[in-house]
Order: C-alpha cells, then sequence, then structure tokens
C-alpha cells in the first residue's frame, strides 16, 4: 500500500504526521519511509543516522558537431526550448531539457548520442529494523524533480510505502501521487487553511484518488474544515491539537508518537483507517 501525505502548503506539518505515521507502524510491521520533497528534504532530521547515497543521473543529449548539418529539425522538435540552432553550431540549454530523448530520434543524420548526467540522490538510512528512509534530494541548480522523486520511490517500493510528497499541487505533487493509493491531506484550520484543502481535494479527485484529512494545530475551532469535508464526503481522520508540548517535541527532532504513547496508539488507529479505506 503507498500512502501519501500532502498539502497544498508548506508549514502545514504533513512530513511531521508522514513521520509520526511509519514510526508508529514500524513498530510492528515493516515501512518505507520516502521524502519526496526533493528540493527540501527534511525527514531525516527525525531519524538521524548513517547514509548510503545512491546517485540519480538523466540522459541528456550531445550533439556531434562534425556529423551535424544545422538542418534545425532537433530545434523544432523540442518544445521545451533547449536545442537552439545556428548557422553552424547547436546551442543546448541543459536546465531547460527533458530528457525525452525525441532529438536523437528525429535528427536524420544519427548526430545525436545520450550522456548520463547527475541531477541528485537518493539517501538511505535504516534508523530501526522496521523502518528505512528514503530521501530524494535535488543537486542545487536542478529543476527536474520527477525522475528524482520516481527513483526514490523505486527503491522505497515495499509492502507499506509511506511518502513525504512536496507542498503544492505542481508536477513533483503529481509524480508523488502517481502510483498512490491514499492521500492524507494535510490541514490548518485556518482560512488560509481552508483555501489550500480546497485545491488538494481538486486534485485528488483529477487523479481519482481516495482522500482523508488530518486536521493540524486545532484549537478547537475547526468548523470550518469540517464543514468542508462533510460536503466534499472527505472523512477527517485525526485531528492533532495546538500544544506547546508538541511543539517542544517536534523542536527537539523528536515525534509526539515516540513520546506519548497515546500518541502511537492514535497514529496506528489512523493507519487502520486509512487500510480500510483502501480495501473498501
Ligand atoms: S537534427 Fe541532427 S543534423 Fe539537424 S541540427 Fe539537429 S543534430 Fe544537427
Ligand atoms: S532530449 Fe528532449 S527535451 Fe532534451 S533537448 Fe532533446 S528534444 Fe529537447
Amino acid at each position: 500500500m503507498n500512502i501519501i501525505a500532502a498539502s497544498g502548503k508548506g508549514g502545514t506539518g504533513k512530513t511531521m504526521i508522514a513521520a509520526n505515521l511509519a514510526f508508529a507502524v514500524s513498530q510492528h510491521e515493516s515501512v518505507s519511509l520516502v521524502d519526496c520533497d526533493v528540493e527540501e528534504p527534511n525527514l531525516h532530521l527525525y531519524f538521524p543516522g548513517p547514509v548510503v547515497s545512491v546517485p540519480v543521473k538523466t540522459l541528456i543529449p550531445r550533439i556531434d558537431t562534425e556529423i551535424c548539418t544545422f538542418c534545425g529539425k532537433c530545434g523544432e522538435f523540442c518544445n521545451y526550448g533547449a536545442l537552439s540552432i545556428l548557422k553552424n553550431n547547436v546551442l543546448f540549454f541543459r536546465e531547460m531539457c527533458h530528457s525525452c530523448g525525441g532529438c536523437g530520434i528525429v535528427c536524420p543524420e544519427k548526430a545525436v548520442t545520450e550522456e548520463e548526467y547527475g541531477i541528485g540522490t537518493v539517501e538511505i538510512r535504516k534508523p530501526s529494523t522496521h523502518l528505512t528512509l528514503f530521501s530524494g534530494v535535488m543537486n542545487p541548480g536542478e529543476v527536474l524533480a520527477p525522475p528524482i522523486i520516481r527513483r526514490a520511490k523505486e527503491l522505497g517500493q515495499s509492502g507499506l510505502t509511506i511518502c513525504d510528497a512536496a507542498p503544492g499541487i505542481s508536477c513533483p505533487v503529481i509524480e508523488a501521487c502517481s502510483d498512490a493509493d491514499f492521500v492524507l491531506l494535510v490541514a490548518e484550520p485556518t482560512p488560509f487553511g481552508l483555501a489550500n484543502l480546497r485545491q488538494m481535494t481538486e486534485l485528488v479527485r483529477l487523479l481519482e484518488i481516495p482522500a482523508g484529512v488530518v486536521i493540524n494545530r486545532s484549537f478547537g475551532r475547526d468548523a470550518v474544515i469540517h464543514e468542508f469535508c462533510e460536503k466534499e464526503q472527505l472523512p477527517v481522520f485525526l485531528t492533532i491539537p495546538f500544544s506547546r508540548g508538541f511543539a517542544e517535541v517536534q523542536n527537539s527532532g523528536s515525534l509526539i508518537a515516540r513520546e506519548f504513547p497515546e500518541w502511537e496508539q492514535k497514529f496506528l488507529a489512523l493507519y487502520t483507517r486509512i487500510s480500510a479505506e483502501v480495501s473498501r
């Protein structure tokens, strides 16, 4: 089963919820936890330890200007504007290349070959017997997040995978959700939280993935989220109160499921409810 923790904006606590859920479940069964927020991965802060790094590479074109006739066909084909054909040179803008391989296919002179280019790594940590963390890390200045997310998910594929998606509703989130069985939407009970929950709900409906909600930092006035969830038939599985004690645990780099046994049970109950929804 593949569970994705997601939210339309940063700072809602989705990373904390993914970490607590993985920790609680890993006390009983094996879990792969995957950090898909490859621009700013931070799940490892909850689970420090020795790292094994696996490079992530993509293929980029290499043009042999000895063979090239500068006909311009590759430049016309490239939808991403990564190739500009001059009178006697071809300019390649690597940051714009999406590694589709199309320029090599359309070149009549076979002047295009492909070469590997490193865009990031997947860092693997094993904080406990039943928990393995796979963190996608994009190299500084890179723009292609999806191949790194794909690789992190491939390496982390197991019986139960819990992924922490990047905030927002763009390509990296869609890539993280692409094979999800369930999306756990994390929302704050504020007008901003509601606006973001609305966006995320549209996305999961578009992708046709079942979803449920966790309300985080609740002051006990969550009507705005409950009304929306009722209208959209989204189950609210868990409400985490705003608490100084929780903030202190969080700031010390620990987990509420680790420090408070009753919260380990609550995250286990969350997992049980998600499993029941998935097998419905
Ligand atoms: S299609 Fe081939 S021959 Fe034509 S400009 Fe591109 S690399 Fe050169
Ligand atoms: S591989 Fe695709 S995206 Fe990259 S330069 Fe060639 S056609 Fe453009």
